[in-house]
């Protein structure tokens, strides 16, 4: 699961990622490239961008929904496991490309991109805080039963 540090760093760099370019660029040792459906350039033109790890390779992470997702086959077409696994996104559901935006396109896809981080960030922060809880119950309950 990815942690509320890595979910802030990557909402944090993503704000360039709108333009296809930037996303394409970010597939420097992408594993899939050639006589596959998952290459550099659909996967950026589905939204995502290549986040890769020491563990995982091929982690590719939406910089609109922020949805991660990995362990890739040549055949996975990145559109259709997008809207399959989120199909809301705010980028899918977009009607208008990032050279067509004005500013205050821009700004309005910003700010429901930041109202889908701040709902990702609490939800993990109330799954930590209920882990705390049960925890605490837990040890309590167990020194009653003494
Ligand atoms: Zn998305």
């Amino acid at each position: 699961m990815t942690s509320i540090d890595v979910l802030s760093t990557r909402f944090a760099a993503f704000d360039k990622m709108h333009s296809y370019e930037s996303r394409e660029q970010s597939y420097v040792d992408w594993p899939f490239r050639e006589d596959c459906y998952c290459t550099p350039e659909k996967m950026a033109k589905a939204g995502f961008v290549h986040c890769p790890s020491e563990n995982e390779p091929d982690v590719a992470c939406c910089f609109f929904c922020l949805i991660e997702l990995e362990g890739w086959e040549p055949d996975d077409d990145p559109m259709s496991e997008h809207l399959k696994r989120s199909p809301n996104c705010g980028f899918l559901t977009s009607k208008k490309d990032f050279t067509e935006m004005t500013a205050a396109d821009f700004y309005h896809m910003e700010r429901e991109r930041l109202k889908v981080y701040l709902k990702k960030t609490c939800h993990k922060k109330m799954a930590y805080l209920r882990e705390d809880i049960d925890r605490t119950l837990g040890r309590l309950t167990s020194q009653l039963d003494i």
